[in-house]
């Protein structure tokens, strides 16, 4: 029995292609392992930042220290980066595309079942409906490594979301690099793969959004959709018009902010999420605090704070940096801020009812799950609530 072991780093469309390769080679007949004793281990790795570079290196070394024989195989957007080239602990460097066929090359394997599409997560399970993206953000590898929008059909989605019913999934998340973007160049959009997926599951959550792929009838159509939890992944990135101008992002605060409240306007108890970089070249204190601004005004439930960090091929790569202490000083501002703004937001949900969709029980005792809204609620019972979706009273304390 050939063992491997997945490490996936990143964002969920990441998760969705780990998703996949898990599938494809369980469905091979290999058995997942804990990485001690696997016979392959896959490190599906993320370029976003110097710092998840960084993380797959020291991924990579670990591995080979807990595990000397295991065959080690970088994919993902780091692994188009030079340096791995001459990575010697590494035993390959393949393209997520070509990573199926390649160990199944390699390892003379037999298909024995066929494909099946299952997920690491027993609650949650992830359709990726669409991949590349062309905006060319001036700081983001993304453009470089995952190419043009591709999007997957609508009978594909049709199949997998059954699929995923029948296998007992109670909650399906669409994701794609540029989601909104889905259907570029087809006669289908966002909503015809909302429409197919809501005939299968009850609960369904959008990855990410990006503001200029939304206006009110977009907004309009999802919010007729009761399936469709209230909680939206919309990138801020910077809340100064000049950063976002050289950011080439395509929308400005005042549009950011007008989408915000049409969410507000459709969805009850809607909630928000986002990733701002700090540091930005070209950021000024005035403009640092434009998007601490945003951050209050929004009252987003979690920001994702990343220090601006250089990668190859981007235009951003070559314009004079922020000071690092300067950088490092804003970075925690932004977190705390962020942490305490995210605090008083949640308080505001509280002795209303949520439907929480219960993944674990954790080392107190406690069940943990999320709510429609993406609020984390822990809740003691005397039943197995894994899986299972419970009405509860959500309370802060
Ligand atoms: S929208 Fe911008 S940040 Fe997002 S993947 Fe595309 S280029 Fe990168």
């Amino acid at each position: 029995m050939i063992r491997f072991f997945i490490h996936t780093m990143g964002c969920k469309v990441n998760s969705c292609d780990s998703c996949d390769f898990y599938s494809n080679l369980t469905s091979y007949g290999l058995e997942y392992s804990d990485p001690e004793s696997a016979d392959i281990i896959i490190v599906n790795s993320c370029a976003v930042t110097r710092e998840s570079v960084r993380k797959t290196r020291q991924y990579i070394s670990r591995f080979r220290k807990i595990n000397n024989n295991a065959f080690i195989i970088l994919t993902g957007c780091a692994s188009i980066l030079d340096e791995f080239k001459s990575n010697l602990i590494l035993n390959a460097i393949v393209n997520r595309d070509d990573l199926i066929s390649f160990i199944s090359n390699k390892f003379d394997l037999d298909r024995i079942h066929e494909k099946r599409i299952t997920s690491f997560e027993k609650t949650r399970a992830f359709i990726k409906i669409e991949d590349g993206c062309e905006n060319f953000c001036s700081y983001c590898i993304i453009p470089f490594t995952r190419g043009k929008i591709r999007s997957k059909s609508i009978k594909n989605i049709d199949c997998e979301a059954k699929r995923f019913s029948e296998l007992g999934f109670k909650e399906l998340v669409l994701t794609g690099i540029n989601l909104g973007r889905y259907g570029q160049g087809t006669e289908f959009n966002i909503i015809d793969a909302i429409d197919v997926v809501s005939r299968y599951f009850e609960r369904i959550r959008l990855s990410s959004l990006e503001p200029d792929t939304l206006n009110l009838k977009i907004i309009d159509k999802i919010s007729k959709y009761n399936s469709i939890c209230p909680n939206f992944h919309l990138s801020l990135q910077s809340g100064s018009n000049k950063i976002l101008r050289m950011m080439n992002r395509r929308y400005d605060i005042e549009y950011y902010l007008k989408i915000i409240d049409l969410f507000r306007d459709k969805f009850e108890n809607a909630t928000f999420t986002t990733d701002v970089i700090i540091g930005y070249p070209g950021e000024t204190e005035e403009d640092f605090y434009e998007t601490i601004n945003i951050i209050n005004k929004v009252s987003f439930i979690k920001v994702n704070v990343f220090p601006f960090s250089p990668r190859p091929f981007t235009v951003a790569s070559s314009l004079i940096p922020v000071d690092q202490k300067e950088k490092n000083e804003r970075v925690k501002i932004a977190m705390r801020e962020s942490d305490r703004v995210s605090k008083i937001e949640i308080a505001k949900f509280e002795g209303k009812k949520f439907n929480v969709l219960f993944e674990y029980k954790n080392k107190e005792g406690l069940y943990e799950g999320y709510s429609e809204n993406y609020i984390r609620v822990k809740y003691r019972s005397s039943e197995n609530l894994c899986g299972k979706i419970k009405n509860v009273i959500f309370s802060s304390f």
